[in-house]
């Protein structure tokens, strides 16, 4: 049901690229509240500081999780949209690479937070998220995604992070 929910476009944003696209799934109303309630049933009647989404499918994703947990909410952003104080790692994509931050002040150390995104394909954008949570004093307990893309590897690189990986659907390919 979730699957049927998610969108495939085809060559985009480039030729060869199978997008997933979760605003059909965002859009339906008993697939978003499947999918929150999938992504946050493991955590159920545990200690969860924070909920950390990244920018900015995961920010949506992230605050449904965060409000159902009763957690706070952590933006990881592209650089340069955080007024405060940050702290930034650089990460490549496929094409070179790009820079996120969050807050310095957006943890306590010790605080322990999940990592929020729709999708896991390489792992380069959840590996970042991961330093700088850690970089501030976060233990970050997993990293939760809608989609993994298995063949690219992505959650295989997190878990030898020492990061539990959750996903609830898979698809073929890029
Ligand atoms: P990666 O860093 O390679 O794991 O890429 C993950 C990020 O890129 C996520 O924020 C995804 O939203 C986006 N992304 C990568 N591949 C796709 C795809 N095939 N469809 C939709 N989004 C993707």
């Amino acid at each position: 049901m979730l699957r049927d929910a998610i969108r495939t476009i085809p060559d985009y944003p480039k030729p060869g690229i199978q997008f997933r696209d979760i605003t059909t799934l965002l859009g339906d109303a008993r697939a978003f509240r499947a999918a929150v309630d999938q992504l946050v049933q493991p955590w159920a009647g545990q200690r969860i500081d924070k909920v950390a989404g990244i920018e900015a499918r995961g920010f949506i994703l992230g605050g449904a999780i965060a409000h159902q947990l009763s957690a706070g909410f952590i933006p990881v952003r592209k650089k340069g949209k955080l007024p405060h104080e940050t702290v930034r790692l650089a990460y490549s994509l496929e094409y070179g690479v790009d820079e996120m931050e969050v807050h310095r002040d957006a943890v306590r150390p010790g605080e322990r937070v999940i990592l929020v995104d729709d999708l896991i394909a390489t792992g380069g954008t959840a590996t970042a998220a991961i330093g700088l949570l850690r970089a501030i004093g976060a233990e970050v307990l997993a990293a939760c995604f809608v989609i993994d893309l298995p063949e690219l590897g992505g959650a295989a690189r997190i878990a030898t992070l020492g990061v539990p990986v959750r996903t609830l659907v898979e698809f073929e390919g890029h």
